[in-house]
């Protein structure tokens, strides 16, 4: 994905869409109120000392991660339910022996290859002979580039990454794109951080290197060596990546070079001209996000002897794929990265994880199917109608803002009115006639899909920019602003709330839930530290006063600290500077839908449904977004790789800025979620 995309949550569960009974059910059992938000409260907290506990606390105790998960909440509530109905759709399409060609025939023959866990075994790493054959091949740099060239179609991540989309200073235009990239763990700071829990991960990493060399025949001992050589390879590559922070500086991350100069500056080893033209890519620019890395690769390729590159290339393939082979890989694989990275005890039975595979191989196709009957007319009416609420809100907030100056607010309103809405699911549907999918591999599949992504990414080249086109998929439970087209993107399923129609919930819950956690989160995107940077049409170009613009990051940097004092777990803080965007879009979402909610009827009648008032009732709406629990492992994973911080952080951090839910619940001066009014962030 484009990575100037400001998402709402990290991409890890991909997919819900459905409205079920699950949270409704688990409630009435416990005899609870059948309230969504009463039943969640544990009364044994003080909202004051930590709200994200005290609004979600019964449920979660009442809920621990199962063995099979490395978190639990809201998402995967409703994710469980879109995964039995894409069951009964699969199950039904491979019965059905549809036309060559169709959706059906894609959809039915892409699940019983890949419930076929014997022919996985059988094949054992055969769907990949033709890469590893050519990274056997390789005898010199050149060969050896070859060979990464070739992975890169793949989905394989190695060496830097490459896409594109549109150029961040011309929005009309699509660029070629060329950033850092290759790395097998999560984040570049994954292979320096002293943190005790990140040293184990990084000793467990060459030790699953190891495991793979010798699931491919290769003896322990040298395993051992060209195991420890690989990391050191790659702890190379993440010494001159830029950390997670760093890379949302877009102006830094902006470098428009000629093939040729790319080459001739950076990378003598790699000739940009005839390689891109390998990809059928002609540009006459390239986007170049991280010079530094590129020049930092190229001595690296000079200095690496090729049988450690071809390992890299060789571990990197197996490891993308292994999920998709036969049980060895598929264990090792899972021992790693679920166990190890994420504390995730066991896999996920075996359809849960093809659905999650087919999702992404054929998302568009049964988003299709699904929207047809879980996002009525009505809910699409609803929620473009609260986009304009919010939109109305933001206005408002911003003629009032004692900050910043009249010519600057002229051009925030302008782009804010700019902002376009794409709600529910797209109006055109991508053609996915030309994707192949059969019943010689899983794996195969797989590798079809992503030839065929790449391919449609590559084709956008040089075309005029498709600003229809959607990023996620309906049935993803996540949304997203995207700066270029400066939009806001809202798939059906982030309206879900499991148990509840859409028409059973007081508007409360919704200002709360949609248009505060989603919404006003998404529109304020378009003016945090990153989003503020682009113009009404997408272009990244500077509207601002110097002086609005200090006065803005002196009021952002409050934020920093703010987060940067957390300290989820021992010897690791939240990254203040790295999530600064999402903590804008939290903080500001919340005033936007608190000021859209209060002009609603409930709000001005004021009373209470389930015993609580409608201000509580808008808050606890707000961490019902959030409502989630994670591993240690993947808490960590998120604190150094994601720009969101931990859901907890994104509930009690803003809220403790905002007079207004301090009297929604007699927050009293002193109390862990109060600050004193010079310490409180004032943004938007
Ligand atoms: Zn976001």
């Amino acid at each position: 994905m484009n990575p100037v995309l400001s998402t709402l949550r990290r991409g890890l569960l991909v997919s819900a869409l459905a409205a079920t009974p699950m949270l409704a059910q688990a409630v009435t059992q416990a005899g609870a109120t059948n309230d969504v938000l009463a039943s969640h409260i544990d009364h044994s907290v003080d909202p004051g000392v930590d709200f994200f506990s005290y609004a979600n606390g019964a449920w979660l105790k009442a809920h621990p991660i199962p063995a099979s998960e490395s978190q639990w909440g809201i998402g995967q509530e409703v994710q469980n339910e879109l995964y039995a109905d894409l069951r009964k759709i699969s199950e039904a399409a491979a019965k059905a022996h549809a036309p060559a060609g169709s959706d059906q025939q894609k959809i039915g023959d892409f699940w019983s290859t890949a419930m076929n866990q014997g022919l996985a075994d059988k094949l054992g790493l055969a769907p990949l002979q033709d890469e590893l054959a050519r990274i056997d091949a390789a005898h010199d740099l050149a060969s050896v580039l070859d060979a990464g060239f070739a992975l890169q179609p793949l989905g394989v991540d190695v060496l830097f990454s490459a896409g594109v989309y549109q150029d961040e200073k011309a929005s009309d235009r699509m660029a070629v794109h060329l950033s850092q990239g290759g790395l097998g763990l999560p984040d570049q700071s994954y292979y320096f951080n002293k943190e005790a829990g990140v040293a184990k991960v990084r000793q467990a990493y060459v030790q699953h290197l190891q495991k793979l060399f010798q699931l491919q025949g290769v003896s322990a001992a040298d395993a051992d060596a060209r195991a420890t050589k690989v990391m050191a390879f790659e702890t190379a590559l993440a010494g001159v990546s830029r950390p997670l922070e760093a890379l949302r500086d877009p102006q830094k991350n902006y470098n428009l070079l000629t093939p040729a100069e790319m080459t001739r500056k950076y990378t003598p080893a790699i000739d940009w001209q005839v390689r891109l033209a390998a990809w059928k890519l002609a540009p006459d620019q390239l986007n170049v996000g991280q010079p530094d890395f590129f020049a930092g690769l190229q001595k690296l390729l000079a200095s690496t002897p090729v049988p450690v590159l071809q390992d890299y290339l060789r571990l990197h393939l197996v490891d993308a794929y292994s999920s998709f082979l036969g049980q060895r890989f598929d264990d090792e694989h899972f021992d790693f990265y679920g166990k190890v990275l994420t504390g995730q005890q066991q896999q996920r039975p075996r359809w849960k994880r093809v659905l999650r595979a087919e999702n992404q191989t054929l998302g568009m196709i049964l988003g299709r199917i699904y929207v047809k009957d879980y996002f009525p007319a009505a809910s699409k009416a609803r929620y473009n109608a609260m986009v304009e609420a919010i939109r109305t809100a933001y206005a408002a907030r911003i003629r009032k803002l004692d900050w910043m100056s009249p010519e600057t607010k002229a051009k925030a309103e302008a782009k804010l009115a700019a902002i376009t809405k794409k709600v529910g699911y797209p109006d055109h549907w991508k053609d996915y006639s030309s994707l192949q999918i059969g019943r010689e591999s899983y794996a195969q599949n797989v590798m079809a899909g992503r030839r065929w992504e790449f391919a449609d990414m590559v084709s956008k080249f040089g075309k005029p920019v498709d600003r229809s086109e959607w990023d996620m998929t309906p049935q993803t439970y996540n949304a997203y602003y995207n700066p270029s087209n400066n939009e806001i993107v809202l798939p059906a399923a982030q309206f879900m709330i499991p148990g509840f129609k859409d028409d059973q919930l007081d508007d409360a819950v919704v200002y709360g839930y949609a248009a505060a956690s989603t919404i006003g989160h998404e529109m304020t995107h378009g003016f945090d530290d990153e989003g503020r940077q682009f113009d009404a049409q997408g272009n990244l170009k500077d509207w601002w006063t110097a002086q609005d613009a200090s006065r803005f990051q002196a009021r952002a940097q409050v934020m920093v600290n703010q987060f940067n004092a957390y300290q989820p777990l021992p010897g690791l803080h939240i990254n203040g500077q790295a999530s600064l965007g999402e903590n804008i879009a939290d903080f500001g979402g919340i005033l936007l839908g608190l000021d859209a909610f209060k002009q609603t009827a409930e709000y001005k009648a004021g009373k209470p449904v389930a015993g609580l008032m409608p201000l509580q009732r808008f808050f606890l709406g707000y961490a019902l977004g959030w409502l989630s629990q994670e591993r240690e492992g993947l808490l960590r994973q998120g604190l150094l790789s994601d720009v969101h911080a931990p859901a907890k952080w994104r509930v009690n951090g803003p809220m403790s800025n905002i007079p207004d839910f301090y009297k929604a619940f007699n927050v009293k001066p002193g109390q862990p979620m109060w600050r004193p009014a010079a310490q409180r962030v004032k943004i938007w």
